[in-house]
């Protein structure tokens, strides 16, 4: 893993149903799928969003877009310590207004400024 990021957008806390997601990130050539391939479902959520969920148990699945350098995967769903801490908070500016925290990551009103660094 490289990073874990917690997401604040709008997208994120209904797709979690929390106030921010958790994504562990990962390199696209480290990801694969092992198992459950069956059970993975898909649906739109936005123009440029499309999630998976698992249809056995609903549990939110891997962000893998076809292309993309980088895979982000729930971090709820990694079994085991991952020895390590969010390191940035994304769209705080969208952020459930019920929520507030301060861990000492930094945070940024919309996108990371190294993922947009990463699509180029
Ligand atoms: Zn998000």
């Amino acid at each position: 893993m490289r990073e874990l990021v917690a997401c604040h957008c709008s997208e994120c806390r209904k797709a979690y149903g929390s106030a921010f997601g958790v994504i562990a990130v990962c390199a696209a050539e480290d990801f694969c799928w092992l198992n459950g391939l069956e059970h993975v479902t898909r649906y739109t959520q936005s123009p440029n969003v499309t999630r998976r969920f698992c249809s056995n148990c609903g549990s939110p699945l891997p962000i893998v877009e076809e292309g993309y350098p980088l895979v982000g995967i729930p971090a709820g769903l990694i079994e085991g310590s991952l020895d390590m801490k969010i390191s940035e908070h994304i769209f705080v500016e969208s952020g459930a207004d019920w929520f507030s925290f301060d861990d000492g990551a930094p945070q940024y009103p919309g996108p990371s400024p190294s993922s947009l660094e990463k699509r180029e």
